[in-house]
């Protein structure tokens, strides 16, 4: 508890020291803490310390944990890909989405809050729409009734954390000319998301740099 205790506050003051090298208020900042390979105790620890927004990345194990912490007043956010088949499953939990990558996931998702997930690299298995899909992913999604509130990306191995966030960003005032109250940015994990405020992420995924190390990788 104590060394989790520690890491938690160490990252909060690593976001507050970023934001205010970006000249950022931190209070506009929602780290989440990506829980995902950790039992629900580990959660009721983190809730404990105060953390209240959560990140799970697989449905088989996001469904049963969060079932588990039904008492928990928390935040639950999906960030992992999305099955077409499994979203609407999804949706009853998680209250944010972040990886919504393609047409066939709006009809399961009508009414959800969520983030579309941008691909950064040549790879589509890394999931996420082409950066020249976005806005017709956007407009699909609008019409579908979801709530969009912006873009998530995770920054590509071997890049240069900073540019592809750049990228993000100018891809999000792309995104505005269609959707223009879309202006979250959900981007930044343990090893990059200083620089991630620094390009105006609004809402982190930090795993391990809190968590520890996972402790069974799926
Ligand atoms: C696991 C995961 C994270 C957290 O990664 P860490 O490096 O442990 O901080 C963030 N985003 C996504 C999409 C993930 O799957």
């Amino acid at each position: 508890m104590t060394e989790l205790a520690d890491r938690l506050e160490a990252v909060q003051a690593g976001v507050r020291d970023a934001a205010a090298r970006a000249d950022r208020d931190p209070t506009t900042i929602t780290t989440i803490v990506v829980t995902k390979f950790h039992p629900a105790q580990l959660v009721r620890d983190l809730h404990a310390l105060g953390v209240r927004d959560f990140g799970e990345s697989r449905h088989q194990e996001a469904a049963p944990k969060v079932a588990e912490l039904g008492d928990l007043a928390a935040t639950w956010h999906f960030i992992g890909q999305l099955q077409s088949k499994k979203a609407k499953q999804v949706a009853e939990y998680a209250d944010l989405i972040h990886s919504v990558d393609r047409q066939s996931l709006v009809a399961p998702l009508a009414g959800a809050r969520v983030f579309l997930q941008v691909n950064l690299t040549d790879d589509p298995e890394r999931g996420g729409v082409a950066p020249d899909g976005i806005e017709a992913l956007a407009a699909y999604a609008l019409e579908g009734s979801l709530d969009v509130l912006g873009l998530m990306a995770v920054a590509p191995l071997g890049a240069e954390p900073r540019a592809a966030f750049a990228t993000v960003r100018s891809l999000s005032e792309r995104l505005a000319r269609t959707a223009p109250s879309a202006t979250a940015l959900s981007m930044g994990m343990s090893g990059d998301y200083a620089d991630a405020i620094l390009e105006g992420a609004t809402h982190l995924r930090i795993g391990t740099a809190i968590t520890g190390n996972r402790p069974v990788q799926g």
